[in-house]
């Protein structure tokens, strides 16, 4: 595990914003972050465009 290297972030859904999917990726690699994606909301029931949000992991 690469601790320390990942950066933590949710997915909140475009049209009723409400947090997704949490995922983490490699903050060197930066070639490969999305931005946005589609996705499932369960709320709106269909698939939206999901908004990226950087999030922290509490303890180090
Ligand atoms: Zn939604």
């Amino acid at each position: 595990m690469a601790k320390g290297k990942s950066q933590y972030c949710t997915w909140y859904c475009g049209e009723c914003k409400m947090a997704g999917q949490v995922t983490y990726y490699n903050k060197h690699n930066n070639d490969t972050i999305m931005k946005d994606k589609k996705r499932f909301c369960p709320k709106c029931r269909k698939h939206t465009v999901h908004k990226r949000k950087d999030t922290k992991k509490g303890s180090s």
